[in-house]
């Protein structure tokens, strides 16, 4: 049986760990933080997201980047075997909206729990405050891993190596990129790494000024020129910078990174059950009823509040003008502010608004049934320090188990 040390004591560090010591490895898992899952406390608002109740099918199509190359790993260890996991070690879960699994009792701490019993009892030495630096690699007739490197010189030495040092979003939690430098010294390719499932910035300051507004049922196009990049329904947020929520973060995930660079127009379908001429019909019965009002004071049955002065401005309408004196030209041009409420989004914000890292380890140079580099030879990579990422629902997490679990059952 091997010594192996494991870098990274995330979700998928952990989960590697768990799986080369129930194999009869020696593990010895490094976190260069004073506790293990600094992220993973975090993650769905604190209440952990754990992974996503669908189908083979729905796993692999919320993939955004690499999701043929998950094909294996999502074999070993589906979502459905997460899920028994967590399960079978005294956790209850539940099934939310869109299939997302949370722990019944809505903290991540509980998974954690489960991970740090499970290290426990498969014996896995956890050493904290230990950051490595290096890769220990002998390239006599093959290139091999012989151990690490720590940051403050100490050297250990393994017969295997398995990588989970995380991406480079939200870098308090110690995700903080080392992964990228250390694969590339070891020879690997990394690719350019982008921030995903990430807030869009916007030019207009009338959008600023509806921060803090939640818009639930609404339908969002994002256009590069008159190209349709993304369009769903659902909910979004207005924010002091520009647009958030869940609508906005899948867009940045489904959208290219280079396109999100570039101004790209979103359009707001604001009553999206609506047609256009059942929505005219409806203004016309409203205004009709309002008689005298005047426009500004007859739109609350319509808008929340927050975003009637901005709409009221951007119809060109007078904010005087009674209801009942409104021309069918004026109203069929409201109908179109309606239904496309415009919005400039110049793009994203930072890696630490980022739910996760796009970019990372190229996968064409790591074994996809073993998650064993193609380069060095007991090395191995996992978690989002790979070149894949996915949707919000479960599914990065899901990426964390599935490839952890590969790596550690693989080492030899
Ligand atoms: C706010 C937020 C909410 C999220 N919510 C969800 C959700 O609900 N569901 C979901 O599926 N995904 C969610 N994600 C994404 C998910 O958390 C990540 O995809 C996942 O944590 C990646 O796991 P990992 O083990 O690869 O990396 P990480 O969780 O980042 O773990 C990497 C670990 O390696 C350690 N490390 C780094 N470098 C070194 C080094 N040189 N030496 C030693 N240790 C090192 C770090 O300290 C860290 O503990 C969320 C992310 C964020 C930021």
């Amino acid at each position: 049986m091997s010594d192996v040390i494991v870098t990274g004591g995330g979700p998928a560090g952990m989960f590697a760990a768990v799986a080369a010591a129930e194999r009869g490895h020696k593990v010895l898992l490094l976190e260069k933080n004073e506790k293990l899952g600094k992220k993973l406390y975090i993650t769905g608002k604190g209440r952990c997201n754990l992974t996503n109740a669908c189908g083979p099918d729905d796993l692999r199509a919320n993939v955004m980047t690499n999701a043929k190359f998950l094909y294996s790993a999502f074999s070993a260890c589906d979502n459905h075997r997460v899920i028994d996991f967590f399960e079978k070690n005294g956790m209850k879960t539940k099934v939310e909206r869109g299939g997302r699994v949370f722990p019944v009792s809505d903290h991540s701490s509980d998974v954690i729990s489960v991970l740090q019993k499970k290290l426990r009892l498969s014996g896995v030495a956890v050493r904290y405050g230990t950051r490595v630096e290096s890769l220990l690699v002998q390239s006599a007739q093959e290139r091999r891993v012989t151990g690490v490197k720590l940051t403050d010189r100490e050297t250990l030495y393994a017969d295997a190596v398995i990588l989970a040092t995380g991406g480079f979003s939200y870098q308090t939690t110690g995700a903080t990129g080392d992964g990228y430098r250390i694969a590339r010294e070891a020879g690997h390719t990394v690719t350019d790494i982008h921030p995903s499932l990430v807030p869009f910035c916007a030019v207009e300051d009338y959008v600023g000024r509806m921060q803090g507004l939640s818009l639930k049922n609404v339908r969002v196009r994002v256009k590069d020129g008159r190209k349709v990049l993304y369009d769903e329904s659902g909910e979004m947020l207005f924010t002091h910078f520009g647009v958030s929520g869940p609508l906005v973060l899948s867009a940045s995930a489904a959208i290219r990174p280079a396109l999100t660079q570039k101004k790209l127009s979103m359009e707001i379908d604001l009553k999206p059950a609506l047609s256009d001429e059942q929505l005219s019909r409806r203004l016309l019965r409203e205004f009709g009823e309002a008689g005298k009002k005047q426009f500004k004071n007859a739109l609350n049955s319509l808008f929340p509040v927050k975003m009637i002065p901005v709409v009221t401005e951007l119809s060109g309408i007078p904010p005087e003008r009674r209801v009942n004196e409104i021309t069918k030209a004026e109203r069929l041009d409201f109908v179109r502010l309606i239904k496309a409420f415009p919005v400039t989004l110049n793009g994203l914000r930072g890696f630490d608004e980022a739910i996760v890292t796009r970019g990372g380890v190229c996968v064409k140079e790591v074994n996809p049934s073993t998650m064993e580099s193609k380069i060095v030879k007991n090395l191995y990579f996992c978690g989002e320090l790979l070149d894949a990422d996915a949707m919000t629902g479960g599914y990065n997490l899901q990426i964390a188990w599935s490839t952890g679990y590969l790596a550690g059952i693989s080492v030899r």
